[in-house]
């Protein structure tokens, strides 16, 4: 699954930063984007100790943008999508130790 690979899809270098999780240029949500990638590569610490990240969407129409993952709307959808990432981090701690 792209979203979850290791290293950034081409289309992820021309993303701009987005300020509120939608499209800046249409509008619409993530749920609409036709393709997701999100950078687990490297979490940055909130004050609350959380983790966020990057998430990257390529708009249908056309647009990239990318949002941190703690400005996402809560939803259900949403917090599904957040207990998956979870588990695989574990994946990708695991790849880390093979790799090194
Ligand atoms: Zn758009």
């Amino acid at each position: 699954m792209e979203a979850f690979s290791l290293n950034p899809p081409k289309w992820t270098e021309s993303a701009v930063h987005a300020f509120q999780f939608c499209c800046p240029k249409c509008g619409a949500t993530s749920m609409e984007a036709t393709a997701v990638w999100i950078n687990r590569r490297s979490p940055v610490y909130t004050e609350n100790r959380r983790r966020k990240w990057q998430e990257f969407y390529h708009c249908e129409c056309g647009y990239i943008w990318w949002a941190w993952s703690s400005d996402r709307p809560p939803s259900k959808y949403a917090r599904e999508s957040q207990d998956i990432a979870e588990e695989n981090e574990d994946d990708l701690d695991g790849l880390d130790l093979d790799l090194d």
